[in-house]
């Protein structure tokens, strides 16, 4: 008897940060290793290369937001800090030897696919050929300027938090920051240490957990060292925790939602002394609606007595500084933007065109969607990681992306044995699982009265309403018939 040897696919994986680097090693673990990895920038990190600012932490517990193959016993706190994660992955990268398959410096312009092949064209002038393509291009990458008139005519440095310029001392400067999200709450304590002044302005306050960043002593990571068994404990037992608390809080399980919000309430209340600057910090909204900041030196550094808080809103910007609605005018030497980003524009404003031609915006119109978050109708062999609804309230991303990557290697895995040469979602099965979503959505605190990035144009979120575990069960295996292969 004769065995059949598999055919072998092309892959080339869009995005080096931590899904694309997920994705090449999962394939090469699968004997896949016609892979190329194409990326825009001249390093690899995602969103921990292109956020620089002053404090930029993860607030998913270190020993979380690890791939589950490769744990760290050297991260230095319980949340780490963007350097820190950022060697981790170049670490990773070298380690799995997932570098010589990085083109650097090539930013896909187009990605056409026809006759069961995918060709992309980049910025170097290069085409490439495959027969899957993996979009991993992050969800937070495109960054949002803030629409307010006069923002272009201010004539001191600014900059978005996402661009941070380090050229710029802040030493003595009168510094203005917009935007009060987990960003800003990360970045405005930084500021307050260096700034002369500095002007916060608040549109919308948030909910703020306090999980103080406890530093790992030494002899803690030489234990973690010697005993690599503790560290996928630790992995499991932070994913539980968070996966019980604020996972669930925000889907509406009662009991979880009580706990949190009393702690974001506690926080405020011991925090701020002020009754005054309390009330201006007290959202309106149900905790979780938007993202519950996880922080610890926030609310210390927005009493300092070089801090003001201005919360009665930009009226317009002057090459001098800030006039608010009140009428104040806020002379200000530097503007930092923390005015967040734009989350549905994925892979875009790449050219991508499906079967006979059809442009993703034309597939997309005002609606952005995908089966599963990774597949598009139309759009054959092309997975769309952390696709719309896979974020899942405060959980980790590299896990949600390894329970994709085993998605598609499932799907991959059939191809491979030559059932089907093209697979792709059905229109019927995506407007299932859309509805099947949008039930869900009537438990969740997302719709609890708050404006957020979680939501699209129609007022969507585009989360996941569920449970993690049920998300990992309905990932567990392709369910073909929902599937047009050809
Ligand atoms: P964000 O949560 O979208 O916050 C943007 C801020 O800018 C909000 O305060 C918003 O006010 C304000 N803003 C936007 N446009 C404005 C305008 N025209 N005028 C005045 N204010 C304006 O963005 P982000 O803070 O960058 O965070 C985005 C997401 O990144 C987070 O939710 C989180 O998922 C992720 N992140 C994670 C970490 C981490 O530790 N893992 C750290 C940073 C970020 P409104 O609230 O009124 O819209």
């Amino acid at each position: 008897m004769t065995i059949k040897n598999k055919r072998t696919p092309k892959v080339v994986i869009i995005g080096a940060g931590m899904t694309g680097l997920l994705v090449a090693i999962k394939l090469r673990e699968a004997g896949i290793d016609d892979i190329i990895i194409l990326e825009k920038k001249d390093k690899l990190g995602g969103t921990w290369r292109e956020n620089t600012y002053p404090g930029v932490a993860c607030d998913v517990p270190a020993h979380m937001y690890t791939y589950s193959f490769e744990p760290n016993p050297n991260w230095s706190h319980r949340f780490a800090y963007g350097d820190e994660i950022q060697a981790y992955f170049e670490h990773v990268a070298t380690k799995y030897k997932v570098l010589p398959i990085i083109r650097f410096n090539e930013a896909v312009e187009s990605c056409h696919f026809n006759d069961a092949t995918w060709t992309l064209k980049t910025s170097k002038g290069e085409t490439y050929t495959a027969d899957f393509v993996v979009s991993a291009t992050g969800i937070l990458h495109h960054p949002a300027k803030p629409d307010i008139p006069g923002l272009d005519s201010f004539k001191g440095e600014c900059f978005h938090t996402a661009q941070w310029n380090h050229d710029v001392s802040l030493k003595g400067k009168h510094v203005g920051i917009i935007g009060t999200g987990s960003t800003a709450a990360q970045v405005i304590p930084e500021v307050a240490k260096e700034a002369a002044k500095l002007s916060v302005f608040q549109r919308t306050p948030q909910w703020l957990v306090n999980l103080p960043n406890k530093a790992f002593s030494e002899k803690q990571k030489a234990r973690w060292r010697s005993k690599p068994d503790l560290l996928k404990r630790l992995h499991r037992w932070y994913t539980f925790g968070v996966e019980q608390t604020f996972s669930k809080a925000v889907i509406g399980k009662k009991f979880q939602h009580a706990l949190i919000n009393i702690l974001c309430r506690l926080n405020l209340w011991l925090s701020i002394k002020d009754p005054a600057l309390r009330a201006k910090l007290k959202p309106d909204y149900r905790v979780g609606c938007k993202r519950i900041i996880v922080n610890s030196t926030f609310y210390d550094a927005i009493q300092q007595p070089n801090v003001e808080l201005v919360t009665s809103g930009i009226d317009h910007i002057t090459p001098e500084g800030i006039k608010t609605k009140a009428g104040v005018f806020h002379p200000l030497d530097v503007l930092i933007l923390s005015t967040g980003f734009h989350p549905f524009n994925f892979m875009r404003p790449m050219d991508l065109r499906g079967k006979n031609g059809v442009k993703i915006d034309e597939r997309w119109g005002r609606k952005v969607q995908a089966y599963r978050s990774l597949l598009i109708p139309e759009f054959p062999n092309f997975f769309l990681m952390l696709g719309p609804n896979t974020p899942i309230g405060n959980f980790s991303v590299i896990a949600m992306s390894e329970v994709q990557t085993e998605y598609i290697l499932k799907l991959i895995g059939r191809w491979q044995n030559e059932e089907f040469n093209e697979v792709s979602a059905t229109d019927t099965a995506l407007q299932n699982f859309n509805d099947y979503l949008k039930e869900g959505m009537k438990g969740t605190v997302w719709l609890g009265g708050c404006q957020s990035w979680y939501l699209d144009e129609d007022g969507d979120p585009a989360m996941w309403p569920y449970s993690w575990k049920q998300w990992v069960k309905e990932m567990h295996a392709p369910d073909m018939s929902d599937l047009l292969t050809e």
